[in-house]
């Protein structure tokens, strides 16, 4: 690295985003970093897409604010790279391009039906009722009777949201526009396509659905299963929980979905087994929880990090993997001349119309929000584009 400190953009506020900010502060101090993010709030699927329930979670943003509070570092919030400004514009003005804008475009179950009524992706659903703009106005057709395919925790996560009980939610962020989800479904079958040793289950996950309030679990395991894996071992424990409730949570494997049916709206799903024979389940939601593709391609002139890298880790990943990609970038970064290209983008950036929110802009919203929960609700969000963008410029009709 050259003895001058460099000048950065990182592409997207989510965790991979922040954890790069974090450790180009730890490793070039005097670094000044630009942070750009599509949405008016940072935090990417922290905010969307962890589970409302999850707050211990959802607390790796306290980290996150620290990295904001010097002044060479800056949020540009409601921009969109690619969009509003090109990501060529960016690669000839910084010394060091990060791209960590995720994967935020669900995978296609690929099958006929997909889009009828009760079929949702889980990133669709888990951004609408965790608050993203884009999904705000998703309106889901709360089902009695769920089908989630996927063999990963997000599958569970959708499934234990919507087995928890109304009280079981009240300490959660879930948006006030959804909590009539909360223990309406009767059953709920979680479909994976292989067999139980394949899931990417976490034995963590699958124990916190055994202490659920209304639950009861039936988990058909293949007779050749081993039991002495760990994921294996922990769905066999869900078996002997003692039934607690009305909503029954089912597991099964080997079945690959084949159709949603329905007339006008979600029916029954069509699964096909190894043997080629064919399995219908009644249902009146379908979630599929199996993954997720990037959106902005990156090139040779930015560094990939996070989902946007083509990685599917979580957060804790997002974070070991941002160290070693900022140390990589420092060790070949050559600086060349960028004046010109500065002066272009500074000049996009506060070309009036433009209205891109800052920090200061976030941390309204955040006050908005945290101020209008009841407790033990820690936080009221505001889900549409307009009272995002109303709430951070609220400084500028109040002057
Ligand atoms: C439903 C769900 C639940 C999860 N739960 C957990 C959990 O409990 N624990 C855990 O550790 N992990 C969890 N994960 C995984 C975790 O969310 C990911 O590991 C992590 O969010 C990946 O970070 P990222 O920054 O790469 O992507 P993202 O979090 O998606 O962030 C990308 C950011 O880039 C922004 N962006 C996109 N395009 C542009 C653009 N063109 N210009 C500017 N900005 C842009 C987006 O708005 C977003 O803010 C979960 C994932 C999902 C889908």
């Amino acid at each position: 690295m050259s003895g001058a400190a460099p000048r950065v953009a990182i592409v997207g506020a989510g965790p991979a985003g922040l954890f790069t900010l974090c450790a180009l502060l730890r490793e070039a101090p005097g670094a000044s970093v630009d942070v750009f993010e599509r949405l008016p709030t940072p935090f990417g699927l922290v905010r969307s897409g962890v589970a409302p329930d999850h707050q211990g979670v959802k607390a790796v943003v306290r980290q996150f604010e620290r990295a904001f509070a010097t002044d060479r570092v800056r949020l540009v919030a409601d921009c969109e790279v690619g969009g509003d400004i090109p990501l060529s514009l960016l690669a000839d003005a910084y010394d060091m391009v990060f791209l960590a804008t995720g994967a935020p475009h669900a995978r296609r179950l690929g099958v006929a039906g997909e889009d009828l009524p009760g079929v949702y992706s889980a990133i669709s659903f888990m951004g609408w009722l965790n608050g993203h703009p884009d999904h705000a106005s998703l309106q889901p057709r709360i089902g009695e009777r769920v089908v989630i395919v996927g063999g990963g925790n997000v599958a569970l996560d959708v499934a234990r949201v919507l087995a928890k009980t109304p009280r079981e939610m009240e300490s959660s962020d879930l948006c006030a526009h959804a909590r009539h989800l909360c223990g309406r479904a009767r059953s709920i079958t979680i479909v994976a396509r292989g067999g139980p040793e394949a899931t990417r289950f976490s034995p963590t996950e699958l124990k916190a659905l055994s202490r659920l309030e209304a639950a009861a679990f039936q988990v058909e395991l293949p007779s050749g299963a081993d039991r002495s894996a760990p994921v294996v071992a922990a769905l066999a424990a869900l078996e002997t929980t003692p039934p607690a409730g009305a909503t029954r949570i089912c597991f099964r494997f080997g079945l690959t979905a084949g159709e949603a049916v329905g007339e006008g709206c979600l029916e029954q799903v069509r699964f096909q087994r190894a043997d080629g024979s064919v399995e219908a389940l009644d249902a009146d939601m379908l979630i599929s929880a199996i993954g997720q593709q990037a959106a902005l391609a990156g090139s040779e002139a930015v560094h990939a990090v996070g989902w946007a890298s083509g990685e599917r880790g979580d957060i804790p990943a997002s974070r070991a993997q941002a160290l070693g990609v900022v140390r990589q970038a420092l060790e070949t970064m050559r600086p060349v001349p960028r004046q010109a290209a500065r002066a272009r983008l500074d000049e996009v950036i506060s070309s009036s119309g433009a209205g891109y929110l800052d920090w200061a802009a976030w941390k309204r919203i955040d006050q908005a929000e945290i101020s209008s929960a009841a407790p033990p609700r820690p936080r009221e969000k505001l889900v549409s584009w307009a009272a995002l963008r109303a709430t951070a410029r609220l400084h500028e009709t109040n002057t």
